[in-house]
């Protein structure tokens, strides 16, 4: 996290490091592994492999970007849900998203997710989750716009829609797992349905006659009254559950900024700031017109975007001699995979708005500047082929979000 402060430029613990870089790389053969699909790496090693006497379509790379906006709507009374898979997007293996949104009242039922924790990003109007932990302990919290959450693996949870008024709240979920989706999200309706009904009375205490309303099969978005402000206690009674130690909520966009002007501003969560987010970060990031993430890349972690808002214009290094430009719009996604080199540059006609969301609760990054801070000028020299007094001219310390300096003292 050297960039919220200016050097020491690599201060990595060395120890924490390890630990999770092992983990991370452990998902990611498995996820791959179980895929059946061709990973980034794969492709990139499969085009490099052939380079030079190869075709020019082996040189292509899979798409970096992808716009939600175009997907199909799964639409329903209480709400609506749009998904970014690595079935719809295959590039993005290790994390995956749902935008969805929520009338007042309107209820996402009871679920868990086998393979995958869940973090989101409120955008717009205010939702109550209620969510219990395998130890028991409940965390009943409401949530406006820039507020996230992270859901542990496995943790049961509902979301329901608060308005205000008539607002349909809009969130995004996003999760460490690209096929989070198929197979691995278990809704409460669909289980007791799917169960056979005396085992459900026997269960609950009750004759199957009075369960003749159970739904058939999942609800998925219920339709309910919008919930009470206040008072809201378990069917069990008040004080029966504890709470959790660490919340499940963190308000992101109440953080003190990273502020490199008064247009450019980042906020970050990663585990140091929100210690239940263990195997994701997330940022919130403003980019003043003309303004450029300086080229960098992240060891230990995949980066997924979403443009709220402005046009964005995102590079990526692929290694090989392989890269991709695209631009990016708001309601569009887009990726750049674990250790591949990226740029972000505004160049829309305002200020631009963007959620990034790294599958590492560790929050790690090199950027050019520190790397190139960080060398003897006759080492610049002979790999650059730079002279002496354009070297003089380049960036001490790192730059993280810059407007370019074409004359420095
Ligand atoms: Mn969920
Ligand atoms: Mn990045």
């Amino acid at each position: 996290m050297n960039w919220r402060k200016d050097p020491p430029m690599n201060k990595y613990n060395s120890n924490d490091v390890t630990k999770n870089e092992n983990r991370i790389n452990g998902d990611v053969k498995k996820s791959r592994k179980t895929s059946g699909k061709a990973s980034i790496a794969g492709e990139a090693d499969k085009a490099s492999q052939t380079s030079g006497s190869a075709p020019a379509e082996a040189k292509q790379l899979p798409d970096f970007k992808f716009s939600m906006a175009n997907q199909p709507l799964r639409k329903m009374p209480g709400g609506t849900a749009r998904e970014a898979t690595a079935r719809e997007f295959p590039v993005s293996q290790n994390i995956a998203a749902v935008l969805m949104t929520l009338r007042p009242g309107g209820l996402r039922e009871l679920h868990w997710h086998a393979n995958a924790a869940e973090w989101a990003y409120i955008i717009e109007g205010s939702v109550r989750v209620t969510i219990l932990d395998p130890q028991g302990r409940l965390e009943i919290a409401d949530f406006v716009k820039g507020d996230i959450w992270y859901f542990p693996r496995g943790h049961v949870h509902s979301i329901q829609g608060l308005g205000p008024g008539k607002t349909e709240a809009k969130f995004l979920l996003v999760f460490d797992n690209g096929y989070f989706s198929e197979f691995a999200t278990f809704s409460i309706s669909d289980w007791l349905a799917q169960t056979p009904k005396e085992i459900v009375a026997k269960n609950l205490n009750v004759s199957p006659d009075e369960l003749t309303t159970l739904p058939k099969s999942e609800v998925y978005i219920a339709e309910g009254p919008v919930p009470p402000k206040t008072g809201v206690v378990p069917i069990s009674g008040p004080g029966t559950f504890l709470s959790p130690p660490l919340s499940h909520k963190y308000q992101l966009r109440s953080q003190k900024p990273f502020v490199k002007s008064s247009s450019c501003q980042v906020r970050l969560a990663s585990a140091g700031e929100f210690p239940i987010s263990t195997t994701m970060t997330g940022a919130l990031m403003t980019l003043h017109r003309g303004g450029l993430r300086e080229l960098h890349w992240h060891p230990n972690a995949d980066e997924w975007q979403y443009v709220l808002s402005g046009k964005i214009r995102l590079t990526v290094f692929a290694s090989s001699g392989l890269s991709s430009v695209v631009e990016l719009e708001p309601g569009d996604i887009g990726f750049a995979p674990m250790g591949y080199g990226h740029a972000l540059e505004n160049v829309g006609e305002g200020t631009a708005e963007l959620i990034l969301v790294f599958n590492s609760g560790d929050y790690q990054e090199l950027s050019i500047s520190t790397v190139i801070a960080a060398q003897p000028s006759y080492l610049l020299e002979s790999n650059l082929y730079l002279p002496e007094a354009v070297i003089k001219k380049l960036p001490r310390k790192q730059e993280f979000i810059t407007s370019g300096h074409h004359a420095r003292p």
